[in-house]
């Protein structure tokens, strides 16, 4: 029986671990935490992410690595990747890990970028900022996540306390985009190089956390779009795995924001609103499997269920939604778990959404 050994036992790794134990695979995790949502699919090592004695045990455990996060660090995926396969590759999560040489390589593919300057300094903020203009958007070129270590600077006298407030130095600014829609293009690609896409996923933030996903998004022609620039960088980085590319909808068209190397927030609706889930084709594509249909099932919704479960959680456990609990302690902010619905018609599932958002009509 293959057994699949993935790097970070959250959310991810349950959700990847219980789609591979329906296609008949094995896993093992490596996780430093306490009762990580995954431990319920499979065995955890637990031991720090950059544990050289932690990984060469996966390794030995294992016929395959993988991770679900992207700041394991490269060094430890370097260390283990001669004697054990790993994907997606090590350049991947180089790229992703620094927001200045992600944002290089989109202008390298010709995948447009809102501008952007490196900055170490608050001289540079102000170049940048009589360069680019204001607001500029500014964030640490590392490990940020959900909107964590970035500063929108709106006048040039906020301009030293922001470059101060996030480090001083190594951080990016970026012109602040007036979008008008965020979306995801999500796909896979497997060792033989066969690309599978799933349908653009238009994506709604709270506090810069994911907070509610459609699927199929408006638009066609952008998806199109999104569908070619997720092909150049998945051929580009001879990419194993899922992929999700992070856009804003401008009037000018699409620019992108960042790619996550593994399987993505904004990607859960497949489980249920795809015929094969991220998950599933992630597994695919790193054991070389043809990919699944990412054909769509209905018009899907998903709701992130964020600081704390609901306290009356019947409906989302009544179909037609289908509540996944990842069986976290609550916290603030902590993504705790989701729940998705699958309509036949737009209308219907933004109907759903809105009576659990409580947002207004149209
Ligand atoms: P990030 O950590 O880069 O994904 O940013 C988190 C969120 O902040 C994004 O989903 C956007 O809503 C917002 N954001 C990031 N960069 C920009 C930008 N350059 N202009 C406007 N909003 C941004």
């Amino acid at each position: 029986m293959t057994k699949v050994g993935i790097i970070g036992a959250g959310q991810l790794g349950q959700m990847l671990g219980l789609a591979g134990r329906r296609m008949g695979l094995e896993f093992v995790f490596l996780d430093p935490s306490e009762d990580p949502p995954a431990a319920i699919v499979g065995p955890v090592l637990k031991y720090p992410f950059d544990s050289e004695e932690g990984l060469a045990r996966l390794a030995e455990m294992t016929d395959i690595i993988t991770y679900e996060f992207e700041n394991v660090p490269v060094a430890a995926i370097d260390r283990i990747s001669p004697s054990t396969t790993v994907y997606p590759p090590a350049e991947a999560l180089r790229y992703a890990q620094d927001r200045l040489s992600e944002k290089s390589l989109f202008e390298s593919l010709d995948i447009p970028v809102p501008a952007f300057r490196a900055v170490d300094s608050a001289d540079d903020l102000m170049r940048a900022a009589n360069a680019i203009g204001l607001p500029i958007v500014l964030k640490t070129r590392r490990l940020g996540y959900d909107g964590k270590g970035q500063f929108v600077v709106r006048r040039e006298e906020e301009a030293s306390a922001a470059v101060a407030a996030l480090g001083g130095k190594d951080l990016i600014a970026e012109q602040w985009v007036p979008f008008e829609r965020e979306v995801s293009a999500i796909g896979a690609r497997n060792v033989s190089g066969e690309i599978a896409h799933y349908p653009l996923t238009e994506n709604q933030h709270d506090n810069g956390i994911l907070s509610v996903s459609r699927a199929p998004a408006d638009g066609a022609h952008l998806e199109t779009i999104a569908r070619g620039y997720l092909a150049s960088l998945l051929t580009r980085l001879d990419y194993v795995g899922v992929l999700a590319l992070e856009l804003f909808v401008t009037s000018d068209g699409l620019l992108a924001n960042e790619f996550a190397p593994r399987v993505h927030n904004s990607g859960h609706w497949t489980i249920e609103g795809a015929r094969t889930s991220q998950f599933e084709n992630h597994l695919r594509a790193i054991l070389d499997r043809p990919l699944g249909d990412t054909s769509m099932r209905g018009h899907a919704g998903m709701l992130n269920l964020i600081g704390e479960m609901p306290a009356d959680r019947k409906e989302l456990e009544t179909p037609p939604w289908h509540l996944h609990d990842y069986g976290k302690a609550p916290r603030p902010g902590r993504k705790l778990g989701h729940a998705t619905i699958v309509s036949a018609t737009a209308d219907d599932r933004d109907l759903a959404l809105r009576r659990q958002t409580r947002e207004p009509g149209p």
